[in-house]
């Protein structure tokens, strides 16, 4: 059994949606399960309504959600000769029962909402496509991954139960030689739905993966395969073939987007294989992430756009001691933070954050009593795995640093952008 996880860019369009059949049919006689995302953009158009609707605005919430629609309901037409009916029928069902919700009264938290609605976009996606699959001939079955994957009710970063989910997935026929099914979604014991945060298809194909004891798992993308730096911002970025799943998880933790932090350990735990392959030059080889130690890598450049600086001083001029950290790391967690960089000093603390306003809102609330705080904004923190200094010395040239972190392996500084 593979797995396969095709991301947003793969069917945010009509021609997009009509190459699947070019990969597919290349493993015509293997069993695949077809993890797919939300078509293009639409996730970050469902979080707007997500927003309207919680700031009260549920007409405008339903105007937005109707936009995204007629989107969807166009591409199906295009891409549907038989079926376009009873498939609208099916994606008029998701419509109605988002719309109820936003005609409903507010009693919840923002995050509830924001799953039940943005959850939609994978629901849209995989029933297009399955759909549109089945109509050229790619014979599919189409599965509804709540009634796979269980997770607690932590709205917004779920975390998977993996007991249950095991327990479902052993129990799910899949005998038939393709599956398609949703990332990023799955559901409470109550059968709310909950994500696992932006980006989590590939952390569903890998959880996947693992319970399938799947031979491996190619995530495919627009690009070649897993860069050294993202090559809209770096010149001369160039492909690395081989990658192991500790270098993977330290590139993704500084912010690389290549992958979900979370797609490794799944994998790793059980040896499975990952490929990073391309969507539009499919017989290119990509990238492959294993076990394997890999040296002599290239310098490794990430860089996080939006970032934060929060100046914390404690109140009273005393030394940050033992209780004001254990005091501020437990307020992270409330407000569920993960600062990108951190560096203590006798009386004050410095983290650098991407710039989420509401959480910065509440962290500044919490840590009121303890400590006043200055706020630096518009920052790029700048990542390099592998660095040289002529390396390091060009990226900060002409640059206003304000932090710079680094180790034997990794360098780390945050400038004005
Ligand atoms: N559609 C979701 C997002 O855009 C999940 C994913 O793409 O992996 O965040
Ligand atoms: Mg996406």
């Amino acid at each position: 059994m593979r797995v396969f996880k095709f991301g947003g860019a793969s069917c945010n369009s009509i021609e997009r949606i009509q190459n699947l059949p070019t990969i597919l049919n290349k493993y015509r006689d293997e069993q695949i399960v077809m993890i797919i995302s939300a078509m293009g953009k639409t996730t970050n158009a469902l979080e707007i309504v997500a927003q309207e609707y919680y700031k009260g605005n549920c007409l405008k919430s339903v105007e937005l959600l109707n936009e995204i629609k007629q989107l969807h309901l166009t591409t199906s037409q295009s891409l549907l000769k038989t079926s376009f009916n009873i498939c609208a029928e099916k994606l008029q069902e998701y419509f109605i029962e988002t719309e109820k919700l936003l005609h409903s009264e507010k009693v919840y938290e923002y995050d509830f909402y924001y799953d039940q609605i943005v959850s939609i976009g994978e629901l849209l996606s995989t029933c297009i496509i399955s759909f549109y699959l089945n109509e050229v001939g790619i014979n599919n079955h189409l599965l509804d991954v709540r009634t796979i994957l269980k997770t607690d009710d932590n709205y917004r970063e779920a975390t998977i139960n993996w007991n249950a989910t095991q327990q479902q997935i052993a129990a799910y026929p899949f005998h038939q030689s393709l599956t398609i099914t949703q990332g990023f979604i799955g559901s409470t014991p109550k059968n709310f739905i909950t994500t696992l945060g932006r980006e989590g298809s590939d952390y569903t194909a890998a959880v996947f993966a693992n319970l399938l004891n799947a031979e491996s798992l190619t995530i495919w993308k627009d690009v070649d395969g897993v860069m050294n730096a993202d090559p809209k911002s770096i010149n001369d970025a160039q492909l690395i073939h081989e990658l192991s799943f500790n270098e993977v998880i330290e590139m993704s933790y500084y912010g690389a987007q290549v992958i979900h932090p979370k797609t490794i350990k799944p994998l790793q735990n059980k040896g499975i294989p990952l490929y990073v392959k391309s969507f539009i030059n499919i017989d290119n080889a990509g990238t492959v992430i294993s076990a394997k130690a890999v040296n002599n890598l290239p310098p490794i450049i990430v860089v996080k756009t939006n970032q934060v600086l929060i100046h914390l001083h404690t109140k009273d001029f005393s030394f940050v001691g033992e209780e004001p950290m254990a005091a501020l790391y437990k307020i992270f967690s409330t407000v569920k933070i993960k600062p990108n960089l951190i560096q203590t000093g006798a009386i004050s603390i410095q983290i650098c954050l991407d710039n989420w306003e509401e959480k910065i809102e509440q962290l500044k609330q919490l840590t009121a009593h303890l400590f006043n705080i200055d706020i630096t904004t518009q920052l790029q923190l700048l990542t390099i795995r592998h660095y040289t200094n002529e390396l390091k010395n060009n990226m900060l040239a002409n640059k206003d640093v304000l932090l710079i972190q680094q180790s034997k392996e990794t360098f780390q500084a945050l400038y004005l952008s």
